[in-house]
C-alpha cells in the first residue's frame, strides 16, 4: 500500500456556524451556563447537562437534531444559539503504515485568517494513539523540530483541542452507532483511539488553561472517558509549570530531554537556557504520584554525531537514576531543510543497549508516517501570523 492523500477541499463542510458559539470543550459549569442562557429552567439544568454530555461525548453527535430524548423545542432553541459543527478537514492523508494525518482548519479568532493545525493517528497492536496539537506554531525554536520553524500564530481553545479527538473518532468510525442506548458504557478495550499524546504542534504548558480544560473533557468518565493514565503531556521543559501540571492536569508526563549536557541542550532545546537540566530533573523528581507503575517518559531524539555517543548514553542513565522513568529514543525525522541527519541504525542500537542494560525496556520508537510527514517533529502548517497591515485593516474595519 502506498500513501494516499484525500483532498477534502472541494467539498468543505457548510461554512461552520462561526457566528454561533460551540458547546464542544465547555466544562460542565460552562455547559450549564449555556443551557440556562438558552432558557432551560434551573431545576432541569443538571439533567440536561448530563443528557447533552452523553450525546456530545459518548455518541459523538454533531447536530442537535440527533438528540432524540431532548424535546423538539429545546433542540431548536439550542440549534438557534449554538453549534456542534466539527472543524473543516482540509486534507486527510493515510500513510503506507496506516498512520493518518488530518489538516484541520479552525476559524481565525482574531488571528486574521482561519488557522490550520495537524493531528495524527498512529494505530499499533492493541492500541491507537492520537497525537494532538496544543498551539498553531510554537514560541520555542528547537533546532531539530519543524514546528519550531513556524512562529506561534495562536493558542488552541479547549474546543479545538477536544475537536481533534472528535474528528479522529468520527473519521475512524469510533463512536458507537446511533442505536446505542443512552447511558451505555463504552468499553475501554477495542476502542480505536485508546491513548492521547499532547505531542503535536506547540508547547502545551504555554497554553496551560486551555489544555487543562480540554483534557478534563477528554478524560471525563461519563464522556470520552480516556483515563488520565492513557493521556501523556509532553513538554520541552517549562519547569515552573510542571508542578502545576501534576496537580491540576494529572496526566502522564513526557520530557523532551534530547541532550545530557547544558551546552548542547541550550542549542537543541533553547528553553534550557532559562531552565537547565538540573532544575528540570528536580521538577521531575517532585512530580506527584510517580512510581514504577507511573513513570515519566524521557524523549531523546537521535541526531547523527550530535548527541548519539556512548558517553551520552551512559550520562543519560546516570542523570535519570532515582526517577521512575521510561526512555524513548526517537530516530530523528527529517523535514525539508532540516539541519540534522538521523543517527545510523547501528549507533542507535548501541545507544539503546546501554539504556537497556540499565533496565529500561524497548526504548526505540519506531518512526511512523514519515511518508506523509506525520512523524514526530514533522508537523507544520502554512498558517501565519497576520501581517501588521492586515491587522490594521481589520482593526479599522
Ligand atoms: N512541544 C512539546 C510537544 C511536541 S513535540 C515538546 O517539545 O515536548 C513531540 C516530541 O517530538 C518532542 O519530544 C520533540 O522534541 C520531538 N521532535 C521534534 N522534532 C523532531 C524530529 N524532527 N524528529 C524526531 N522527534 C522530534
Ligand atoms: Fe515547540 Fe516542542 Fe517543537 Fe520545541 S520540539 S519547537 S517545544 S513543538
Amino acid at each position: 500500500m502506498t500513501a494516499t492523500l484525500i483532498d477534502m477541499r472541494p467539498a468543505p463542510l457548510a461554512a461552520p456556524a462561526a457566528d454561533r458559539p460551540s458547546l464542544i470543550g465547555l466544562d460542565r459549569d460552562g455547559l450549564a451556563a449555556a443551557l440556562a442562557d438558552a432558557g432551560v429552567p434551573e431545576r432541569q439544568v443538571r439533567m440536561r447537562v448530563a443528557q447533552l454530555w452523553h450525546w456530545l461525548y459518548v455518541r459523538g453527535a454533531s447536530d442537535f437534531g440527533a438528540m432524540t430524548n431532548v424535546s423538539r423545542a429545546l433542540r431548536d432553541a439550542l440549534a438557534a444559539r449554538f453549534t456542534l459543527a466539527r472543524p473543516e478537514i482540509a486534507a486527510e492523508q493515510v500513510s503506507a503504515d496506516g498512520t493518518r494525518k488530518w489538516l484541520l482548519r479552525f476559524p481565525a479568532r482574531g488571528a486574521g485568517r482561519p488557522v490550520e493545525i495537524e493531528t495524527v493517528y498512529i494505530p499499533e497492536e492493541g492500541r491507537g494513539t492520537l497525537c494532538v496539537s496544543s498551539q498553531v506554531g510554537c514560541t520555542l525554536t528547537c533546532s531539530f523540530c519543524h514546528t519550531g520553524t513556524q512562529k506561534l500564530v495562536r493558542n488552541l481553545t479547549p474546543e479545538e483541542i477536544v475537536a481533534q479527538v472528535l474528528v479522529a473518532r468520527d473519521r475512524l468510525g469510533d463512536f458507537p452507532d446511533a442505536a446505542t442506548p443512552a447511558g451505555a458504557i463504552v468499553p475501554a478495550e477495542g476502542r480505536l483511539v485508546s491513548n492521547v499524546v499532547m505531542m503535536g504542534m506547540g508547547e502545551p504548558l504555554y497554553n496551560f488553561d486551555n489544555v487543562r480544560q480540554g483534557l478534563s473533557v477528554v478524560a471525563d468518565g461519563e464522556g470520552l472517558a480516556l483515563s488520565r493514565r492513557r493521556i501523556t503531556l509532553s513538554t520541552s521543559g517549562v519547569v515552573p509549570m510542571i508542578p502545576k501540571a501534576g496537580a491540576e492536569i494529572g496526566t502522564m508526563l513526557a520530557i523532551s530531554l534530547h541532550a545530557v549536557r547544558d551546552d548542547l541542550r541550550d542549542e537543541l532545546v533553547p528553553i534550557n537556557r532559562k531552565w537547565p537540566i538540573a532544575e528540570l530533573l528536580d521538577a521531575c523528581r517532585a512530580y506527584p504520584g510517580l512510581s514504577n507503575a507511573k513513570r515519566i517518559t524521557f524523549e531523546y531524539v537521535m541526531l547523527k554525531d550530535v548527541n548519539d555517543g556512548l558517553a551520552d548514553a551512559r550520562e543519560l542513565v546516570r542523570l535519570l537514576k532515582g526517577i521512575p522513568a521510561k526512555i524513548n529514543l526517537i530516530p530523528f525525522n527529517p523535514w525539508p531543510g532540516s539541519p540534522y541527519e538521523c543517527s545510523d541504525w547501528e549507533r542507535i542500537e548501541t545507544f539503546a543497549d546501554v539504556v537497556n542494560r540499565a533496565g529500561y525496556a524497548s526504548p526505540i520508537r519506531t518512526p511512523r508516517g514519515r511518508d506523509i510527514l506525520a512523524a514526530c517533529g514533522q508537523l507544520k502548517s502554512a498558517s501565519e501570523r497576520m501581517r501588521k497591515a492586515d491587522r490594521e485593516a481589520v482593526a479599522g474595519a
